[in-house]
This record gives structure tokens, C-alpha cells and sequence, in this order.
């Protein structure tokens, strides 16, 4: 299948083009239809599919033809960093057809998006408190809105942020088309999909659909011996682009200066950064300047930058849906990536409900020449295999760490002991 069957504008496909887009992928498939048709979508898929650009260019389509000046879009995003990216798509993709968009966020001052938006736009890209800030000021008037996108819908029930949304609804005109995305499907959601759609055509992408181009490696190490694995780890294997994810603020910021340190082109994403910080990060990891970014799971949705050669998860994630979207920042569209995850006792229950959700088991690798901790002498089971009365001793650091048994659990085989 191809582009054309769209019968998109000329100045859209020129878009297309620009964005280097041959065929379409699944969801664009799938959704792109329906939408150009002006129905009410339910998209269940997860970033990494193509899902930005399934709902653009239907978007510029229909506002190609029409009047200029108004706001006739919102799109409503839970980071102020995926809001930034699908305002820049919207960049790439729009250029000939001269619509604008303008992105909307705080921790930036007020004054120049209203300025921008006062210059006239038809698209609005926004994070819900600050859009909510500028309806209050009456700064913004979506009153010809003839669109509204939700993007990771299931994002912005984790940030508490459907209230927010119900509120912006009230300032919205009643006829229009509505787009949900989202990559999971909790109850808040189907309950607000069922408010807001309005005989939605559902377009579901399969999560495994997504990942096909990873592969999941698991590595077992004690949580003393993370750093020293990592590093093990980055020096054999060839990497280009590097995200590591890890689970506070306080260790992406002494990990990315500990890589630094080690030789590493690292920075830090995390959200004790001002926002000025966190986009020159991320800047710098989308051109080049920074080969690794340590980031927490503020970063995991949605950013985009390719050629992501591997993600590391230096800490195992609190949730499926984190490790999927973590994850799913490598191997996006046609690209492969491997996704690393170093994981220590604790973390067994964790990743077997991962391997559950990927339906296969991740890759057990070791690192040459590194040895994680003591070998196993009786290894390999869970807390709850393991005989009652025997007391659960996590892994502890110290001199004597390595002459102790440990209770590993992921099937990787231990190497011979460095003596
Ligand atoms: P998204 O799920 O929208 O974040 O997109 C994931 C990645 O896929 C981005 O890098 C897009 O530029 C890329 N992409 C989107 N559509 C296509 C397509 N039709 N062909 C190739 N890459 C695409």
C-alpha cells in the first residue's frame, strides 16, 4: 500500500516526502480512513507505530481546505516533550500547505505563546495546565474548534490530568470530531472515550506489533554492580545512540556525570531540570553533541529520535506499560534496536510479568569477563520457590559479597568466578 490512496493534497504529500515516508505504516493504515472520512477514532497503539503522523496528515488535509487565523485544532499532550515533538512534525509536514501550529506548556513564560498565538494559528499543541491557564486569561478561544486529539490518553490519567481535559472540554464547541490515543486501555479512559466519541471506529495495533524490531536482553547483576556492568556492557557493544533509563532524578543526573567522567559524550534528562535544561538535552541527544542520555520515565513517552541503537534500562521499570514505552523508544518504525535491561533479585517478579505481556522470554546474556556476583551454587529460584523456613537474604555489597550464594533467578548461566 501506498500514500496515494489517500488522495492527499499535493502540499501534503510533499509532507510525506519530506519526512522521508515511503508506505505507510499499520495504524496509518488502519486509522487514516476513518479519519479523513471525519469520523470519531479510538486508537489503541503506543508511540513508535507512526500514530503522530496517522493523525496529522488527516489533520492538514482537512484544515488545508478552510479558513485561516482560527484555531481549528487541539491537540492535547501529557509532556511538555511530546507536545514539542508533534508541534515540530506538524513543522515537517505542514511546510507547503502554510498552516501553523503553535505548542503550549509551562515552565516557559506566558507572553510568547500568546504573542504567537495572537499572529494567528490554525493548530494548537498543548499540555493541559497551561492551556487551561490561557482559557482562564481568555488568552485562547477554542470556540471554532473542529478537531481535538488526545494523545496518550492513558499518560495523562497516570498525571491526574483528566479533570483538567473534562474542564478544557467545556470550552470546546459540541460538533466536532474527537481522536483518542492511547496505549492502554485502564477504566478512566474507556469511561472518557465514552464520553467524548461519538461512534468511534476503533483501530487497534497490536503491542508486540510495535516491538517487533527489538530485541530484549536481559542481564542479571547485583544492584552494587550496576554501574561497573553498564560500563562493561557499553564498552563491548556497539552502540551508537544510547538511552538509559533510570528510576530517580538523583541517579540520571550521577550517572550521566559518572559516564562523563568515564569518557562518555553523557547528559542528563530529569525533571529537576528547568525546562530550558531538559530541551537542551534533548537537543543535544537528537543532534549528535550527546551519545548517551540518562533519563527517568518522564522521557520514556513519546520522544522521538532516531536511530536510538539501544535502550538500557539501568533500572527495571514499576510497570509493563513503562517498559513499553521505555523500550519503545528504540527499533521505531522500520529501524531495529536492542533493549537491555539489568536486573537484580528483586527485580524477578517484574520481569517475568514482562516476559508474560512480550509473550517470549528476553535473550539472557552475559558480559565478558564481568562477573556479576557469587556464583550460584543452587540458583534460579523465586522468593516463593524457595523453602519457608529459609530466610530471604537480598544481595548485599560489602568485601565478603562474592563468597556468598545468591538467589539470581533468570536463567542466565553464571560464569567461571574471576579469582
Ligand atoms: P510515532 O509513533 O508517531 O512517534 O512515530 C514513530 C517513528 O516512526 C517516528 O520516527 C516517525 O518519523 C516514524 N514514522 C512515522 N510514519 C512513518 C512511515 N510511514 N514510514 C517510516 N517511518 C515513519
Amino acid at each position: 500500500m501506498s500514500f496515494d490512496e489517500f488522495q492527499f493534497h499535493p502540499h501534503i504529500i510533499a509532507g510525506i516526502t519530506a519526512c522521508g515516508y515511503t508506505a505507510p505504516t499499520p495504524i496509518q493504515r488502519e486509522a487514516m480512513p476513518p479519519i479523513l472520512a471525519g469520523r470519531d477514532i479510538l486508537g489503541l497503539a503506543q508511540t513508535g507505530t507512526g500514530k503522530t503522523a496517522a493523525f496529522v496528515l488527516p489533520l492538514l488535509q482537512r484544515l488545508q481546505a478552510g479558513p485561516r487565523k482560527k484555531i481549528r485544532a487541539l491537540i492535547v499532550a501529557p509532556t511538555r516533550e511530546l507536545a514539542e515533538q508533534i508541534h515540530e512534525n506538524i513543522g515537517t509536514m505542514s511546510g507547503q500547505t502554510r498552516l501553523r501550529s503553535v505548542v503550549v506548556y509551562g515552565g516557559v513564560g506566558k507572553p510568547g505563546q500568546i504573542k504567537k498565538i495572537r499572529e494567528g494559528a490554525e493548530i494548537i499543541v498543548a499540555c493541559p495546565g497551561r492551556l487551561l491557564d490561557h482559557l482562564n486569561d481568555k488568552a485562547i478561544n477554542l470556540r471554532e474548534v473542529e478537531v481535538l486529539v488526545l494523545d496518550e490518553a492513558d499518560h495523562m490519567f497516570d498525571k491526574g490530568f483528566l479533570p483538567d481535559i473534562r474542564r478544557i472540554m467545556k470550552h470546546l464547541p459540541n460538533k466536532r470530531q474527537n481522536l483518542v490515543f492511547s496505549a492502554t486501555m485502564p477504566a478512566e479512559i474507556r469511561h472518557l472515550a465514552e464520553d467524548i466519541l461519538n461512534d468511534p471506529a476503533t483501530v487497534q495495533i497490536n503491542h508486540t506489533e510495535a516491538v517487533t524490531t527489538i530485541s530484549h536482553v536481559l542481564f542479571q547483576v547485583t544492584k552494587e554492580n550496576k554501574t561497573a556492568m553498564l560500563k562493561s556492557i557499553m564498552s563491548q557493544e556497539k552502540m551508537t545512540t544510547t538511552l538509559i533509563f533510570t528510576k530517580t532524578k538523583h541517579k540520571a543526573k550521577s550517572l550521566a556525570l559518572h559516564l562523563e567522567k568515564s569518557g562518555y559524550s553523557a547528559t542528563s534528562l530529569q525533571g529537576n531540570l528547568s525546562q530550558q535544561k531538559r530541551q537542551q538535552a534533548l537537543d543535544g541527544f537528537k543532534n549528535g553533541t550527546f551519545k548517551v542520555l540518562v533519563a527517568t520515565d518522564i522521557a520514556a513517552r513519546g520522544i522521538d529520535v532516531s536511530g536510538i541503537s539501544h535502550v538500557i534500562n539501568y533500572d527495571v521499570p514499576d510497570t509493563v506499560e513503562a517498559y513499553t514505552h521505555r523500550t519503545g523508544r528504540t527499533g521505531r518504525a522500520t529501524r531495529t534496536g536492542e533493549a537491555l535491561t539489568l536486573a537484580a533479585n528483586e527485580d524477578v517478579r517484574m520481569i517475568q510479568t514482562i516476559e508474560r505481556t512480550l509473550g517470549k522470554k528476553m535473550i539472557r546474556r552475559n558480559v565478558t569477563g564481568f562477573v556479576a556476583d557469587a556464583p550460584c551454587e543452587e540458583p534460579l529460584k523465586t522468593r516463593e520457590e524457595r523453602p519457608i523456613r529459609k530466610k530471604y537474604t537480598p544481595a548485599r555489597s560489602g568485601r565478603n559479597k562474592r563468597t556468598r550464594a545468591t538467589s539470581f533467578d533468570f536463567g542466565i548461566p553464571v560464569p567461571a568466578q574471576r579469582q
